[in-house]
């Protein structure tokens, strides 16, 4: 029988919950051969957003919001993220509640699974990326200025 992740809309086979899909993906992204571009940290930043709850730290939400920002804004790599939220977390320590919009889109786990080269995989985890960003537009303004307190920062230290 199918069904269907109720927050993401990804199709589930039987048994499967999507933490399960995004655990297939991760084994993808961790073994990638671009150690160096890092695209896992795309897919925990995306998966976070994706799927925030109340039941989820207000710091790793924001953290996963500031990564899109910087990926769709900045093009950072995910190296440079995961740069990033070491240094934000440094410099800051109350973090704002961001609350997951209802709105769903077309890009699911399970689309991005279904790819078979590295290539067209990536290029559909950029996208997914991209469009989670999408969904939080009216908080954009918000997580930008906890994006732009890093980039300060960095401007600080040069
Ligand atoms: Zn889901």
């Amino acid at each position: 029988m199918e069904n269907f992740c109720t927050i993401c809309g990804a199709k589930l086979s039987d048994d499967k919950v999507c933490r399960d899909l995004y655990n297939e993906l991760s084994y993808y992204s961790l073994t990638h051969p671009n150690k160096e571009f890092f695209i896992h940290q795309y897919i925990v930043d995306a998966y976070l957003a994706q799927h925030a709850s109340k039941d989820i730290k207000p710091i790793k939400i924001a953290l996963a919001l500031v990564g899109l920002c910087l990926f769709v804004n900045y093009n950072y790599t995910g190296r440079q993220i995961q740069n990033a939220h070491i240094e934000l977390t440094k410099v800051k320590k109350n973090w704002p509640v961001f609350v997951r919009p209802e709105s769903k889109i077309d890009i699911t786990i399970s689309d991005i699974l279904l790819t078979k080269t590295y290539s067209s995989r990536d290029e559909l985890i950029k996208k997914w990326a991209t469009s989670v960003w999408g969904i939080w537009k009216d908080q954009h303004a918000a997580i930008m200025q906890l994006a732009g307190l890093y980039i300060e920062n960095k401007k600080n230290k040069i």
